[in-house]
């Protein structure tokens, strides 16, 4: 079948560099279970795989898990058979609850949105980790290794990522969260997963001490000289490019590649619109993303006027949004400022000490050639979402409002459709939903019984020392 892009791309190795310039370069299996790069930068390939408009336009109408082969095949490279690959994306989007996996819902004439939140844990997060747990099972049977995930949580990624591996054999899960501070839905989601291999953490301080926890762990080496610490938040690329499919998706369903689409982003970590970023490297047209932030906004700042400075993090409705630093930002900064892995080494060590920097010239137009911001207060979110609720039937989740709010203010021109990124179901956020709309969104039938289950956590003190033992008392 002519133009058919995995035939042209499965002899190629993907290779993956970090963006800091001193890591080794690995391969797509490499980088999966490798996460953090070990001069503390971020995996991001060597260079962008391209499609052609046709090869784009054939993809038009494929079943999800086709599209989603297609856009990965040349990412993964020689590290799986194209016929492989198929069967992870047919198991892994199989368990979404609709054919679709992630249906477009039309707002207006110029808005819809596209619900992500179909999956096992109702949060986009599951989009990619489905597929993530997946890999790991796969690269690390074949070489008989194991893999000891250790990851913070504000509440989605924990839950997502704890439904991906249970059971699996070779995989020993630690997810720490911050007690008292993720919704109870949440927290359930996490622990009332009964697998001998998941481990739910519940710490005496905030996520960033959770997170700084994480980190530390990745940096022992005494800890990292017995076991294989693996990574399941947005650093490791595997998620970003299972993100890349629903741009494709979307897109082709809207008028795409013959027409140009524009995305808002609800945005926290920076990791699911720099997929969207990818996708326009690879060829998809698309017209703007747009960087949804609520009051937390330093990457508005940053996009705005080049001033990337972190504040105070405040606890807002949208608690996945509510975020300092962005990890991902690292990889933008890297790609449109001419690639320097030294240049931005010396970049970030600066930012780390002075927790502030301004971007270069060639990082602020790079960036304002694809991306444009916004930022929602309380009142906007609000706003929003009672919109979409009394004029379209629609009712979305704090983080989906915070993006609609910058779709509906950015300007873009009424002739190009705009996508907002619907990253969580609305019951996963009910309070916040029933103050706005006056209704509350009831839990799908497909989580089930969740609060009848019963839940297991172990509470620790919030210190370094007390979690690391913990992790290596239990640790297979
Ligand atoms: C994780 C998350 C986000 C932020 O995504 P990033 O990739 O970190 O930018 C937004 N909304 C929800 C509901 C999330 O769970």
């Amino acid at each position: 079948m002519p133009g058919r892009q995995h035939l042209a791309n499965r002899l190629l190795t993907m290779k993956y560099v970090s963006t800091r310039g001193s890591a080794p370069t690995l391969d797509f299996a490499g980088v999966t279970l490798a996460g953090l790069a070990s001069d503390g930068g971020l995996y991001v390939p060597e260079e962008w795989p391209q499609f052609t408009k046709d090869q784009i336009a054939d993809m038009r109408g494929l079943p999800y898990a086709e599209v989603a082969a297609r856009v990965m095949e040349p990412f993964v490279g020689d590290c799986l058979t194209p016929e492989r690959l198929r069967e992870l994306t047919a198991k892994a989007y199989g368990r979404f609850a609709h054919k679709a996996v992630t249906p477009l819902v039309q707002l207006d004439e110029q808005h819809w949105v596209l619900e992500l939140f179909h999956g096992p844990t109702l949060a986009f997060k599951d989009v990619a980790l489905q597929m993530l747990g997946l890999l790991f099972e796969e690269f690390l049977a074949r070489e008989e290794g194991s893999l000891t995930i250790v990851g913070a949580t504000s509440g989605d990624t924990g839950s997502a990522a704890i439904d991906a591996v249970a059971g699996l054999d070779n995989v020993e899960i630690f997810m720490l969260h911050p007690k008292g501070r993720v919704s109870d839905v949440q927290r359930r989601q996490m622990t009332t997963v009964r697998a001998p291999n998941v481990h739910n953490i519940a710490i005496d301080g905030s996520f960033d001490d959770a997170q700084a926890m994480v980190k530390r762990i990745f940096a022992d080496a005494d800890v990292t000289a017995t076991h294989r610490i693996g990574a399941v938040n947005s650093i490791n690329w595997a998620r970003l490019m299972a993100q890349v499919v629903y741009y494709f998706t979307s897109a082709l369903q809207l008028g795409g590649p013959e027409r140009k689409v524009a995305f808002s982003v609800p945005t926290g970590n920076f990791g699911d619109v720099f997929a969207g970023h990818v996708a326009a490297r690879m060829g998809l047209p698309i017209e703007k993303l747009l960087v949804a932030t609520n009051v937390n906004d330093i990457l508005h700042r940053a996009l705005a006027d080049g001033d990337y400075s972190t504040g105070t993090v405040t606890a807002t409705a949208a608690p996945s949004m509510d975020i300092q630093v962005s990890s991902n930002f690292e990889r933008l900064l890297f790609d449109v400022g001419g690639r320097d892995g030294l240049a931005m080494a010396d970049q970030m060590v600066a930012f780390d000490a002075q927790k502030a920097m301004r971007l270069t010239n060639a990082q602020r137009e790079g960036a304002a050639a694809l991306f444009a911001s916004a930022r929602a207060d309380a009142d906007d979110m609000a706003q929003a979402m009672r919109w979409a609720f009394e004029q379209c039937d629609e009712m979305l989740d704090p983080h989906t409002a915070i993006g609609l709010h910058a779709a509906r203010t950015a300007g873009i021109d009424p002739t190009v459709p705009v996508v907002t990124l619907a990253t969580a179901h609305p019951a996963k956020f009910p309070d916040a939903v029933e103050r706005a709309t006056g209704l509350r969104p009831p839990l799908p039938t497909r989580v089930g019984d969740l609060f009848a289950r019963e839940e297991s956590y172990v509470e620790l003190p919030g210190t370094y020392e007390a979690v690391r033992a913990h992790i290596l008392e239990h640790a297979a």
